[in-house]
Protein backbone atom coordinates (compact mmCIF):
# COMPACT_ATOMS: atom_id res chain seq x y z
CA UNK A 1 0.00 0.00 0.00
CA UNK A 2 2.11 2.96 -0.78
CA UNK A 3 1.74 6.41 0.81
CA UNK A 4 1.01 9.34 -1.69
CA UNK A 5 1.74 12.58 -0.86
CA UNK A 6 -0.62 15.19 -2.19
CA UNK A 7 0.39 18.77 -3.07
CA UNK A 8 -2.71 21.36 -2.97
CA UNK A 9 -2.50 23.76 -5.88
CA UNK A 10 -1.64 26.89 -3.98
CA UNK A 11 0.67 26.41 -1.27
CA UNK A 12 0.69 27.13 1.68
CA UNK A 13 -2.85 26.11 2.18
CA UNK A 14 -4.70 27.27 5.03
CA UNK A 15 -6.21 24.04 5.90
CA UNK A 16 -3.24 21.22 4.87
CA UNK A 17 -0.54 23.82 4.76
CA UNK A 18 2.51 22.49 2.50
CA UNK A 19 0.17 19.05 1.44
CA UNK A 20 -0.94 15.82 2.99
CA UNK A 21 0.19 11.97 2.97
CA UNK A 22 -2.04 9.23 2.52
CA UNK A 23 -2.02 5.61 2.36
CA UNK A 24 -3.74 4.34 -0.75
CA UNK A 25 -4.98 0.81 -1.68
CA UNK A 26 -3.84 -0.46 -4.86
CA UNK A 27 -6.21 0.25 -7.97
CA UNK A 28 -7.98 3.56 -5.12
CA UNK A 29 -8.65 6.43 -7.42
CA UNK A 30 -5.84 9.17 -6.56
CA UNK A 31 -7.45 12.43 -4.62
CA UNK A 32 -8.26 14.98 -7.10
CA UNK A 33 -9.75 17.65 -4.06
CA UNK A 34 -8.15 17.79 -0.52
CA UNK A 35 -10.43 16.36 1.46
CA UNK A 36 -9.72 19.31 4.34
CA UNK A 37 -10.37 22.80 1.76
CA UNK A 38 -11.69 20.98 -1.61
CA UNK A 39 -8.78 22.55 -3.36
CA UNK A 40 -7.26 21.11 -6.56
CA UNK A 41 -4.68 18.87 -4.93
CA UNK A 42 -2.03 17.01 -7.02
CA UNK A 43 -0.41 13.66 -6.14
CA UNK A 44 3.30 12.98 -5.99
CA UNK A 45 4.41 9.40 -6.76
CA UNK A 46 5.96 7.41 -3.79
CA UNK A 47 9.63 7.81 -3.44
CA UNK A 48 9.39 11.30 -5.38
CA UNK A 49 9.09 12.78 -2.18
CA UNK A 50 12.90 13.74 -0.68
CA UNK A 51 14.59 11.54 -2.49
CA UNK A 52 18.42 11.40 -1.45
CA UNK A 53 20.87 12.39 -4.83
CA UNK A 54 23.68 10.36 -5.44
CA UNK A 55 25.52 12.78 -7.43
CA UNK A 56 28.30 12.68 -4.88
CA UNK A 57 31.77 11.00 -5.81
CA UNK A 58 32.22 7.60 -3.70
CA UNK A 59 35.21 7.92 -1.46
CA UNK A 60 38.52 4.49 -1.99
CA UNK A 61 37.16 2.66 0.67
CA UNK A 62 33.44 2.96 -0.50
CA UNK A 63 34.55 2.21 -3.90
CA UNK A 64 35.91 -1.23 -2.20
CA UNK A 65 33.37 -2.34 -0.59
CA UNK A 66 31.33 -1.95 -3.75
CA UNK A 67 33.82 -4.58 -4.95
CA UNK A 68 36.21 -2.30 -7.38
CA UNK A 69 39.67 -2.38 -7.41
CA UNK A 70 41.21 0.70 -6.73
CA UNK A 71 44.40 1.34 -8.56
CA UNK A 72 47.04 4.15 -7.34
CA UNK A 73 49.19 6.08 -9.92
CA UNK A 74 52.83 5.21 -8.42
CA UNK A 75 54.74 6.41 -11.98
CA UNK A 76 54.02 7.02 -15.62
CA UNK A 77 52.05 4.34 -17.07
CA UNK A 78 51.86 1.87 -13.82
CA UNK A 79 49.37 1.24 -11.21
CA UNK A 80 49.11 -0.53 -7.91
CA UNK A 81 46.67 -1.91 -5.53
CA UNK A 82 45.80 0.28 -2.51
ZN1 LIG B 1 -6.13 21.81 1.65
Amino acid sequence: MPLYFYRPEKTPCRMCGEGFERWEKAGEARLSECETCGQRVFAQLPGSVNTPKHSRKPSVSEAKEAGFTVLKRISSGEYEKQ
